[in-house]
């Protein structure tokens, strides 16, 4: 199976670029914060302080957390329900960094990842995927933008999406995020050494993906 790994912090564009280079190379796109946000949303729901081992660890018993694509598209879900829309709210994003830093998480999503990628032909994207999950991908990408440029776009979707947002509070929860990300001690997002940089600041949206499908072609 070809794995195309791709890290980078949040609202770079990966799950974008990711998806439109997926269907161009007829692979399942895998967005692994689903399933951290996943788990950030269910112990939201259960009222745990979501920063807490002590009380996030003990959600994860009995927790069923699953993907199914259907016609390519990730559905997550969260046991019977399918929690794809939910998960995107703005408060699940803290929950899921916050969750993401606990061992105990990661190792509970760790196989399902990796079972995923054994299966298919896929580009995976996360914060850890080229270091971690898929160490032997073929085609690693790291992807990353500047935070300002990163929040202006995070601040455009949500607001289409008619969320009530304001650009100072995203800017500030992207470089909070991102210093969680970056500083935690287990599988903290990090360029893997073989990983080729791609950093889409200055790139519109179609730039991005060419670049991107580019660096793909170049190397299958
Ligand atoms: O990619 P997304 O922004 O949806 O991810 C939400 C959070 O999940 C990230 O901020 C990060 O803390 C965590 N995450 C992770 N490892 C991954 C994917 C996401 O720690 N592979």
């Amino acid at each position: 199976m070809i794995n195309i790994a791709i890290d980078g912090p949040a609202g770079a564009g990966k799950s974008t670029i990711a998806k439109t280079a997926s269907k161009e190379l007829g692979y399942i796109y895998v967005d692994t914060g689903a399933l951290y946000r996943t788990v950030g949303l269910n112990a939201l729901r259960l009222g745990k302080d979501t920063k807490s081992e002590a009380e996030v660890v003990p959600t994860l018993e009995n927790l069923q957390v699953s993907l199914r694509f259907v016609d390519g598209e990730q559905r997550v879900f969260l046991g019977d329900e399918d929690v794809s829309t939910a998960i995107r709210q703005n408060e699940v994003s803290m929950a899921a960094s916050n969750v993401s830093a606990i061992p105990k998480v990661r190792e509970f999503l760790f196989d399902l990842q990796r079972d995923i990628a054994k299966k298919n032909n896929c580009i995976m994207d996360g914060r850890d995927i080229g270091t971690v999950v898929l160490p032997d991908a073929q085609i690693k990408i790291y992807l990353t933008a500047s935070a300002e440029a990163r929040a202006d776009r995070r601040y455009k979707e949500l607001i289409e999406k008619g969320q009530d947002v304001n650009y100072d509070d995203i800017l500030k929860e992207i470089e909070l995020r991102d210093y969680q990300d970056t500083h935690r001690e287990i599988a903290p997002l990090k360029k893997a050494d073989d990983a080729v940089l791609v950093d889409t600041t200055k790139l519109t949206l179609e730039e991005s993906i060419d670049h991107m499908l580019s660096v793909i072609r170049e190397r299958i």
